[in-house]
């Protein structure tokens, strides 16, 4: 029979959150000060703002950034892309990707605990409103712990406020979010009516405000820990010279304090567990590089106060690599480092380029359904139909014009068109030939002028087989 080996006492073998039973833990980090914790702030400041400013603004009269399903469009700085620009995703995918991959090689999940959405949202605005209501992280645990048949009048007022709050703060963001789907004039259009007449976005809204309020007030490090796909590929994107934030051991252990009259010798660390206080997803980071470290840096501070008071250097928990933990030689640059950088720039840079040089007004040249060509009193001809998209946010007027060799003709019904400002026009055109000055299939340019710029647009002309017509019988 094999033995199990009970690993009840191995904190790294169990999530800190989650109890023997599978039940819940609740996590309730002490607030910490430090110049880390600064930095973060300003940062989370930063990329909300930037969030809930960026439906605000118009660049060529659409949104900055705008995903606009009813009319299946990207607005993106000013560039505006539709439905067949869909393969460009191929490089916008691998340059976030590689790019995202370059970040973890360098510094771990940085991302996670500086920039994740997640994780801004959860400690900008809902932790404080928490604090606010339920007070110190010790009595919100015990409230927790309590169980809600526990709780009398004063622990239900502080409670249902929170909950009202985050409640409000959750509808709020699922509008926001909206705003990157629907504009900011429709969506205001829609509030002011009856959830009747747009019934798919208010859908789309109770579902978002829901998933927001789940999610911050109780899936919160669960989301980190067991759900994020990122987090679960950082054993792949990191090795001993990635930066993380780590534990000095050889620094700070045997770990503890002397006693009275005691020639025991301890390292820096005075096992004040102030570092696992902090930490938003339960761990003890002295136990060594653990997959629920989010980069949070939230360690280093505390553990830096603790430094300074006891007049020992500070960094005993630090940004550091996992070679530099171990006081070993460190490497900043390595092929792994190269070979993302390089897929990074290369998916960026070629989304830039055929980002700057797509039209704003799109054309595709399809051939009318039936025969590939007819023949009609010795004149050889071929139908098309142009599908032309006004992608601008103005009127544009387009003249087509041919640029075909010798013998061929355009007819055209309508040279001259007008589309109005994110509509499309398909226009049918004919190219003709006689018989006798047909040598075999051809690609021809057609020209569709905007103010006097281009858009070549190639035709594939067809015809009877030319051998077969001269051969003597
Ligand atoms: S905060 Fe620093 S001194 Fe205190 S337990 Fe953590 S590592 Fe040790
Ligand atoms: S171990 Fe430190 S850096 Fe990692 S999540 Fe906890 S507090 Fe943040």
């Amino acid at each position: 029979m094999p033995t199990i080996k009970d690993d009840s006492d191995d904190p790294l073998a169990h999530l800190a959150s989650i109890d023997a039973t599978g039940g819940r833990v609740p996590i309730h980090p002490t607030e910490v000060k430090g110049k880390w914790i600064s930095r973060r702030q300003w940062i989370y400041l930063f990329f909300l703002g930037t969030w809930l400013y960026l439906p605000w603004i118009q660049i060529n009269g659409n949104p900055a950034f705008q995903m606009d399903i009813l009319h299946r469009r990207l607005h993106f700085f000013g560039q505006s892309f539709n439905a067949q620009d869909t393969w460009m995703l191929f490089f916008v995918i691998t340059g976030t990707a590689f790019s995202l991959f370059m970040l973890s090689a360098f510094a771990g999940r940085i991302w996670c605990g500086f920039a994740c959405p997640h994780t801004v949202m959860l400690e900008f605005l809902y932790r404080p409103v928490e604090a606010f209501f339920e007070g110190k992280p010790a009595a919100r645990r015990r409230r927790d712990l309590k169980g809600f048949r526990q709780w009398n009048a004063d622990d239900w007022r502080r409670k249902i406020a929170k909950w009202s709050v985050f409640f409000v703060w959750s509808l709020g963001l699922a509008h926001c979010t909206l705003a990157y789907f629907v504009s900011l004039p429709e969506l205001w259009e829609m509030v002011q009516h009856r959830p009747a007449e747009h019934w798919q976005v208010f859908l789309w809204m109770l579902f978002l405000t829901g998933a927001f309020y789940g999610n911050f007030t109780w899936f919160r490090e669960q989301m980190c820990l067991v759900l994020c796909p990122y987090g679960r590929m950082q054993s792949l994107l990191t090795d001993e010279d990635t930066y993380v934030v780590g534990y000095d051991a050889i620094r700070g252990e045997p770990r503890g304090r002397p006693k009275k009259n005691s020639t025991e010798k301890f390292g820096d660390c005075i096992n004040c567990r102030k570092c696992v206080a902090v930490c938003p997803t339960g761990i003890d980071i002295r136990n060594g590089l653990q997959i629920e470290c989010i980069g949070c840096t939230a360690c280093i501070d505390a553990c830096d106060s603790i430094m300074i008071k006891q007049n020992k250097p500070i960094g005993l928990i630090r940004f550091d690599s996992l070679n530099g933990l171990e006081h070993k030689p460190k490497r900043f640059w390595r092929p792994r480092v190269f070979l993302y950088l390089f897929a990074g720039l290369a998916g960026i840079g070629a989304l830039t380029f055929v980002a700057l040089n797509s039209t704003s007004v799109a054309i595709n040249a399809l051939r009318l359904p039936g025969t590939p060509y007819s023949v009609t009193d010795n004149v050889v001809q071929n139908a098309y139909e142009l599908h032309i998209e006004n992608k601008r946010s103005a009127d544009v007027d387009l003249v087509v014009e041919d640029d075909f060799p010798e013998g061929f003709t355009l007819i055209a019904p309508q040279k001259n068109l007008h589309l109005d400002k994110r509509k499309g026009l398909r226009v049918p055109i004919f190219v003709r030939i006689p018989q006798d000055q047909f040598t075999g299939d051809e690609t021809l340019h057609l020209h569709i002028m905007q103010e006097d710029d281009p858009i070549v647009v190639d035709l594939r002309f067809l015809g009877p087989n030319v051998t077969a017509q001269n051969e003597v019988p």
